[in-house]
């Protein structure tokens, strides 16, 4: 790389240039793409990197038989850290990699079902920040488990596979969206109309008499009803005790001509965990311990005993510290960890560039993004990284030819959000956030560049290699 006297920073397109470089990219977002088809609710991406993981010899035993060093441990099947030991001791510290895995929806209510004119519905009530608008009018799909009375569990995924029916909320026609029109977002989609229609056929009464009859008050729900009772065997209480997610229905696709993006619901933040988990299992030998963590509820605050906020990863890297270095204490080990906050950064909008301040906002094809802090108005709950420990990442990155840029998130006044950083880095460890930017980010269908997905690999295996 030319150095000049002033900054700028470097397409990953131009530095990935190379006809064999180039192979690789593709080959790998065709990979990336299947994993966000399969993936698209916390349970199944846990369940993805519990089986790559074990695959790859990884082991739920802490104790005497990690002597591969390789342990892995899910938790309720939505967060799950995984360790790699390496040669030097453990009391030096881990070099981390921490991702969400959960993302943005609409949740079934635990009392979902109402029949309103025509139709039975699903109530929901959306998890994360949603733009509410663009879950109308499109097909989704749902996922995720009823837990039976005899404490059974059930896994649903309709709407995904070809010749499954899809599910859907209806929209407002113009013809009748004059007042609409004029209303705030806010006013115009209201949560309580986030109703995903189910069914549409009444229970006909086969009797004579009925004949020429409407149908009774509640003829589709109950009619649909019937339906889940022959498909799955359950009842309207079994509902009650179910986690079911509305997520946009149909696989990820490549998007443009060139096939240099890719588009799927779920990059933020699946797009760090896939490329974290391909560096944790791609990376050379080394001296350091290595191990990432995905977890859960980062899109609601990180608490919940799956989230961030909860002591998971703490007791892991006790049970760790009593597996791999007995006499230990496991907070020497975080306090000298090192850790990558890998997070989605928002992509400067071509259509909406105003909102971003555009010398320090992340550009598509420019390589993973650093924010050295999150937080917003004057870094208010920001956690932000020593320039040390900054300073040190963009030397390994230059010496290695790896692109990487550095951005916050919008401009001062307007912008901001947090990570799982701060979690991190209340163990007093060096973290800072490090993630490919994203386009559309939160939406039915969110944007990231190739190029951008094959830098990130490269910058976490260097980071678990260093
Ligand atoms: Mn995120
Ligand atoms: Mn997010």
């Amino acid at each position: 790389m030319k150095k000049t006297l002033a900054y700028k920073p470097q397409s990953a397109w131009q530095i990935y240039a190379g006809a064999q470089e180039r192979k690789k990219m593709e080959a790998l977002a065709a990979r990336y793409i299947d994993f966000l088809t399969r993936c698209k609710t916390e349970r199944e991406t846990v369940d993805y990197v519990r089986e790559r993981l074990s695959q790859a010899g990884y082991s739920e035993d802490f104790g005497a038989k990690s002597g591969n060093g390789r342990v892995l441990r899910p938790l309720r099947g939505k967060a799950l850290f995984a360790a790699r030991r390496g040669k030097e001791p453990l009391g030096k510290g881990l070099a981390l990699i921490a991702a969400h895995a959960d993302t943005p929806r609409l949740d079934l209510k635990q009392r979902p079902l109402v029949e309103q004119p025509g139709v039975a519905q699903a109530k929901t009530h959306y998890y994360g920040g949603i733009r509410k608008y663009q879950w109308l009018a499109r097909p989704l799909a749902l996922h995720g488990v009823i837990i039976r009375e005899n404490g059974q569990s059930l896994s649903v995924s309709i709407g995904e596979k070809p010749g499954e029916p899809v599910f859907c909320i209806a929209d407002l026609l113009p013809h009748l969206a004059r007042k609409q029109s004029a209303q705030t977002l806010s006013e115009a989609f209201e949560a309580e109309k986030l109703n995903i229609i189910l069914a549409h056929s009444p229970k006909v009464e086969k009797k004579a008499k009925n004949e020429g009859k409407d149908a009774p008050g509640e003829a589709v729900k109950e009619q649909l009803l019937d339906l889940l009772h022959k498909k799955y065997g359950i009842n309207e209480e079994d509902l009650i005790t179910a986690e079911l997610q509305a997520v946009p229905a149909g696989p990820a696709r490549f998007v443009g001509f060139d096939k240099a993006l890719v588009g799927g619901y779920g990059q933020d933040d699946r797009i760090c965990v896939f490329t974290a988990l391909e560096a944790l299992l791609t990376a050379k030998d080394g001296p350091r311990n290595r191990a990432v963590i995905f977890w859960d509820k980062e899109e609601i605050g990180s608490d919940g005993a799956t989230g961030a906020a909860s002591r998971f990863f703490q007791y892991c890297v006790e049970d760790l510290a009593r597996a791999w270095a007995p006499g230990t204490p496991a907070s020497h080990v975080l306090l000298r960890s090192r850790a990558l906050s890998a997070d989605v950064q928002a992509a400067l909008d071509p259509d909406f560039q105003e909102v971003h301040e555009k010398q320090n906002a992340a550009q598509l094809g420019y390589g993973p993004c650093f924010s050295k802090f999150t937080g917003s108005r004057g870094k208010y709950g920001a956690s932000e990284a020593d320039a040390e420990f900054f300073g040190e990442l963009r030397g390994l990155y230059n010496a290695k030819g790896i692109p990487w840029q550095s951005a916050e998130l919008g401009k001062v006044d307007l912008g901001g959000g947090g990570t799982v950083a701060l979690f991190l880095a209340a163990y007093g460890m060096q973290v800072i956030d490090l993630g490919p930017a994203v386009l559309s980010m939160h939406s039915p269908f969110e944007l990231a560049s190739c190029a951008d997905l094959y830098a990130t690999l490269q910058a976490y295996r260097a980071f678990l290699e260093a």
